[in-house]
């Protein structure tokens, strides 16, 4: 009998809450200092500890998920902890395409993905020379929005840049990718992609709080034009949020053009969960600034089901959840290898 296991961070809870109601025997690769707090919950079966996650890739853990035959869920916890040749060793099974995740690690990838898709794209700037209106500086890899800056010049952009690598939060070496800023209401938009039956379902939308960007705001202008302080955009949590009706066909065709560049692009394509990250301009407009290639953060707010979701299916319906359906169908029909890479 199938199982499903993941690393014990970001969206485990979800994940294996979602696997037991589909009625799957449930691992969670747990470092030994957070054993604690999973250990509370009846719907995990079998805890493997480990000193750090990169110990999925050792035999112990190998032989123990095979002897399962486990499918190894991937969320942010794996792209931030493990490098992306890493991800690409892992022997186990892993649910979606974990060949993807190299293009979600990379700015220069990601952009080219994003554009064949036919999505729009703020303009990316090639170096602080070029930097006209208000951008957005950010760091390779999913870093969460941590030490990302705004500049308006080439001027502030140094010495912002200058004083984070002081502050250790970049380093001095470290490229950036400068990006024009987008105002308007952020969205993240959560689909799903079954490759069993070739739908694309949009799951959910959040909002992501990120610190202290959002503080900002409270504080008047006067005592922000007196700040010598950098703002960052580290993200804290999620909420929910719908849409304008009005918006969801272009919603779905968005992610329709994703799934579809993604077949082309990356072999086997876009497979499992994944999200859209944007804003809307004052024009409705979706500028989308970046993706997630796997199952996000923001999915851990739709437990029961988003009110997407509901539209979709009669049961709850997780993120989670939906995974594990697909891993049982799959399996169900002798077809996981479909679903896994
Ligand atoms: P994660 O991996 O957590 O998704 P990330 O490190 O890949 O994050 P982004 O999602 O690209 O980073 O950006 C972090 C935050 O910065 C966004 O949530 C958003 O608030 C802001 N942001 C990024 N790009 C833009 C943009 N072009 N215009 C406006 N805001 C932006």
């Amino acid at each position: 009998m199938v199982s499903v296991a993941t690393l014990g961070s970001h969206c485990a809870l979800q994940v294996l809450k979602g696997a037991k109601d589909e009625g799957l025997k449930t691992i969670l690769v747990s470092e030994k200092k957070r054993e604690r707090l999973y250990k509370r919950f009846s719907f995990i079966d079998e805890v493997i500890p480990v000193d750090s996650f990169e110990e999925v890739l050792d035999k112990k853990c190998v032989s123990i998920l095979e002897r399962n035959d486990a499918v190894l869920i991937p969320h942010g916890t794996l792209i931030a902890q493990m490098s992306t040749r890493q991800i690409e060793s892992i022997t186990t099974p892993v649910f979606g395409n974990k060949w993807i995740l190299r293009w979600e690690s990379d700015r220069k990838l990601k952009e080219q993905l994003m554009k064949e898709s036919d999505l729009n794209v703020p303009q990316s700037v090639p170096n602080p020379k070029k930097i006209k209106r208000l951008v957005i500086a950010k760091r390779h890899g999913a870093a969460g929005g941590k030490g990302y800056f705004l500049a308006s010049s080439e001027k502030d952009y140094l010495k912002k840049r200058n004083i984070l690598v002081k502050q250790g939060l970049i380093k001095g070496d470290q490229d950036l990718y400068i990006q024009e800023y987008v105002m308007g209401v952020l969205a993240y938009l959560q689909y799903f992609y079954s490759p069993l039956n070739e739908t694309l379902e949009f799951f959910g939308v959040d909002k992501r709080h990120e610190s202290d960007i959002e503080g900002l705001a409270r504080i008047p202008a006067q005592q922000q034009l007196g700040m010598d302080y950098i703002s960052s955009f580290n993200v804290i949590g999620n909420s929910s949020m719908v849409l304008r009706e009005s918006l969801l066909d272009e919603v779905y065709q968005i992610g329709e053009r994703f799934v579809k560049a993604s077949k082309r692009l990356v072999k086997p394509g876009m497979n499992g969960p994944f999200c859209i990250e944007g804003v809307y301009d004052q024009d409705g407009k979706f500028w989308s600034f970046e993706f997630s290639a796997r199952i996000v953060a923001g999915t851990n707010i739709y437990m029961e089901g988003s009110p997407y979701s509901t539209l979709l299916y009669d049961t709850p319906m997780s993120m989670g959840r939906r995974i594990a359906r697909e891993i049982k169908l799959a399996s169900k029909s002798k077809k996981i290898e479909k679903i896994t890479t």
